[in-house]
């Protein structure tokens, strides 16, 4: 019964080809927004077309194409925005509602449960959100390609333990919900990432580190 309940809506917003996710319940219609940012009128309007109710927000990271809409959300409705620890810092937003939260937290939408998995390396506070056989990644992993790490809290030695110990342990029937529209498909599988990401292939540390900053390891 419950399998019945699930609802996902990618959307794709804003300049920079961001998916922007509601997920949740699609019987109480019950929603977390991944990632509120640029057109917030938007997702908004989308939440209402659908007959659904935003119960909070989920964020994958901090960097402003991800976040850029938080306020905007919070002004339209009081609700909680989870945000990973270690991105709080970065995030540059002080507000009640912003609850900074650890690997493994839990949401619920309805009956639908959420999972955070805490993915550092392209943000020291990158995470992940399981839920219902699907996993959305931010930008952590992208279908044939993953986040960048040179930006302000970066660290291509996390993002390589994040893909390698935690992402490839997903099942391959595990659908991927990237955070840009960078691929020729919007979803893939884990199974078909495994097979086919350079950056899930890299079989050592070090040429992960060569491959992803384009430079051997300095030590
Ligand atoms: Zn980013």
């Amino acid at each position: 019964m419950a399998s019945h309940s699930f609802y996902l809506k990618q959307s794709e917003i804003g300049p920079m080809e961001n998916f922007v996710y509601l997920v949740g319940d699609a019987g109480t219609r019950e929603v977390f927004v991944v990632d509120p940012a640029w057109q917030v009128d938007t997702i908004i309007r989308t939440a209402k077309e659908e007959d659904l109710k935003i119960v909070g927000a989920l964020i994958s990271h901090y960097h402003f194409d991800h976040t850029n809409g938080i306020e905007e959300l919070l002004q339209y409705r009081d609700c909680p925005v989870y945000v990973n620890k270690k991105d709080v810092p970065y995030l540059g937003i002080s507000h009640d509602n912003i609850k900074a939260v650890d690997e493994g937290h839990i949401v619920k939408a309805g009956d639908v449960e959420i999972r955070m998995v805490h993915t550092p390396g392209h943000t020291p506070g990158s995470q992940c959100f399981h839920v219902r056989g699907h996993l959305i990644s931010g930008d952590t992993l992208f279908i044939g390609a993953c986040g960048r790490t040179d930006l302000p809290g970066g660290d291509p030695k996390e993002l390589y333990y994040s893909l390698t110990q935690k992402l490839t342990k997903f099942s391959d029937d595990t659908i991927l919900c990237p955070g840009h529209n960078y691929a020729e498909k919007p979803m893939t599988t884990m199974g078909s990432e495994k097979k086919t990401n350079p950056y899930l292939l890299c079989d050592s540390l070090q040429n992960f580190m060569r491959f992803r900053t384009g430079v051997a390891e300095s030590r």
